[in-house]
């Protein structure tokens, strides 16, 4: 093989120094014939292109070419011989170029003595060879227009790459790259004890708002530049997205306790020291038969979990992570499949004047049924409605199927009756709800005033300015509202008594304390006080004894709902319960 010293020209009129690559175009030359790559360099000779010199590197088959291929970075162009060590030598370089040595920028211009050895159009087509010439044809200038050519579409497809595999703030290979980059590593086998790691910046955002974008763009050159320092060429390192890093390499190298201690020490941006934590995840499961992109979404799995449990601190993806979200995502095509069926639908649980025992109102309850007829639980599946934002749709038909049933109940000489209807926080908070509710109610024909929406004491309490603003536009429509599960949350006492609000749900949970004699419903107790304080109806959930609906009435809880009363019911069956009271009395 023929090195850098000993065969490599330069054509460079001050001679090799100061040449280094990057500032010249590396030409190859493959032919088994020493005298060609005479004649081509003295063809080109002293030329420039786009302003930079050429280099020329010789091979004198295609062996030795893919071995020259596999060391030298940045070759630009190769001329090709296509017949040499065999006939179909030069078309079967061509191969390893594109598909094993993966270079896809470099431009190929094939050259042949024979005419007869032309390639096949596909061959041209499916290698990217970008020019096909007989070796007679190839003047002097004709060598010069075809090399000129060449190596300005190689120089526009790497600003291409450049655009589309790096990122400049940060000079580092992009999402993208990083994917590639990964797939390769991970394809050589050289990977058994490798992992990849996405490090996120804390609370960057709060940087970039606090302290502008220019700013923040220095920090994440200043974290960047210091992973750079320290991991160097060992692992592989991107930058992902936003304030995201991705890196690869072997665990003992991104051992993710000394990635974060990378942290202690603060930043320089401008002339500030700028101290910042990170957070990592992390995955070691890289067999074999595994991408780049699939290990990067479980990394992503495992930062999610860090950034929740363990901000500043590391997780490292388990198996049971992946099964979590199979699960999830299961269930979510289950429900939208339930959805489309109409598998879901709602009962009804009545609720009770505690003195009096009166029926005063029932709650809509939704539920799913799966075709073998167990049930998935509401606690289950709602979350993942309001995650994927089915939420709204489903609620508002809970909605209508209440107001409607609300209707026939009424029907039974039950003017009166109230129908409490669940509001998750997300549908609560969709621009379209109070005219969704109002078109509720003007469809179904409705006394708004019998209808009650209950929403829960985290989503009462977030936001101040647009509960209090969505609340009085609730008012006015003359409909009320329950504040759900209260007790579990942390109310601020002066936002709750500004709240036009009408019942305070206690929690099932301080009910079901009731029958214990340490804690003792103390807290039912307080939200009763406190509700009787505050001109609020207080009703108790989950009341499942005599003996807990005793308590809370001497308390002077007002109202109860609980299996001790009815269980949630479908709509014949509690019209039956409500008929079979009505006949008793
Ligand atoms: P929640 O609004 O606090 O509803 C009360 C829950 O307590 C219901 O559970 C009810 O079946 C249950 N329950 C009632 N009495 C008793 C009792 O005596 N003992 C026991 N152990 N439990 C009792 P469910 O139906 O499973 O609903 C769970 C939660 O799911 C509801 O809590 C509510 O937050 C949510 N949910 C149900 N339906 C809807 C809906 O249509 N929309 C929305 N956004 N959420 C809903
Ligand atoms: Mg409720
Ligand atoms: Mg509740």
């Amino acid at each position: 093989m023929h090195t850098d010293t000993d065969t490599l020209h330069f054509l460079d009129d001050e001679g090799d120094t100061g040449v280094v690559a990057g500032l010249v175009w590396r030409l190859l030359v493959i032919d088994d014939e020493p005298d060609v790559h005479r004649a081509t360099t003295f063809a080109l000779a002293g030329v420039k292109i786009l302003g930079r010199p050429l280099q020329f590197l010789h091979a004198y088959s295609a062996a030795e070419a893919t071995q020259l291929l596999r060391t030298e970075s940045d070759v630009a162009v190769v001329l090709l011989d296509v017949v040499m060590e065999r006939e179909d030598a030069g078309l079967a370089l061509v191969k390893t170029i594109r598909q094993d040595l993966r270079l896809t920028e470099l431009r190929i211009i094939l050259r042949t003595g024979q005419p007869g050895y032309a390639p096949e159009i596909e061959t041209i087509h499916d290698f990217d060879i970008n020019d096909y010439k007989t070796k007679s044809e190839l003047t002097r200038t004709k060598l010069y227009a075809t090399v000129t050519a060449a190596v300005r579409a190689y120089e526009q497809i790497r600003k291409l790459d450049q655009l589309a595999f790096y990122d400049r703030l940060c000079s580092l290979p992009n999402r993208n790259k990083f994917i590639d980059l990964s797939d390769e590593r991970l394809a050589s086998e050289q990977c058994s004890n490798d992992v990849i790691g996405i490090l996120d910046i804390d609370d960057f955002s709060e940087i970039n708002d606090a302290l502008g974008h220019q700013q923040g763009d220095r920090l994440l050159q200043a974290v960047a530049d210091r992973l750079k320092l320290e991991f160097g060429n060992n692992v592989i390192l991107a930058r992902l997205g936003g304030d995201t890093f991705g890196l690869m390499g072997p665990l003992r190298v991104l051992d993710p306790v000394n990635v974060l201690d990378l942290f202690r020490t603060p930043f320089k941006v401008n002339d500030d020291s700028m101290v910042v934590t990170a957070t990592m995840g992390l995955t070691q499961c890289l067999g074999a038969g595994i991408a780049g992109r699939d290990a990067l979404k479980d990394a992503n799995i495992a930062l999610k979990l860090a950034k929740k449990n363990r901000r500043g601190g590391f997780v490292m993806f388990s198996s049971q992570m992946g099964a979590d979200i199979r699960e999830r995502v299961r269930l979510l095509q289950a429900l939208r499949h339930a959805v489309e069926c109409e598998r879901l639908f709602v009962v009804y649980q009545p609720q009770v004047n505690l003195p009096s025992g009166k029926l005063v109102g029932v709650e809509a309850l939704i539920r799913w049924r799966n075709e073998d007829g167990s049930f998935v639980s509401p606690e289950r599946f709602i979350p993942l409605a309001e995650a994927s934002g089915m939420i709204v749709a489903i609620g508002d038909w809970v909605l209508r199927m209440a107001c409607h049933e609300l209707v026939r109940l009424q029907a039974l000489g039950l003017p009166d009756l109230r129908m409490s209807v669940n509001v998750s926080q997300i549908q609560f908070r969709h621009p379209e709800f109070l005219e969704r509710l109002r078109l509720a109610v003007a469809d179904t024909g409705i006394n708004a005033k019998c209808l009650e929406l209950e929403i829960t004491e985290s989503v009462a309490m977030e936001d101040p300015d647009f509960m209090l603003e969505t609340l009085h536009k609730i008012r006015k429509m003359d409909i009320s509202v329950a504040i759900d599960d209260f007790g579990t949350g942390y109310s601020s006492l002066s936002h709750l008594r500004q709240l036009p609000i009408d019942r305070l749900k206690i929690d099932r949970a301080f009910v079901t304390e009731l029958n214990n004699a340490v804690m003792g419903g103390h807290i039912a107790s307080m939200v009763i006080e406190l509700g009787r304080n505050l001109n609020l109806t207080v009703i108790a959930e989950g009341i499942e004894e005599e003996s807990q609906a005793q308590t809370l009435l001497r308390m002077g809880c007002h109202e109860g709902q609980g299996n001790l009363y009815a269980k949630p019911m479908v709509s014949p069956q509690l019209i039956e319960w409500i008929q079979a009271r009505q006949s008793a009395a």
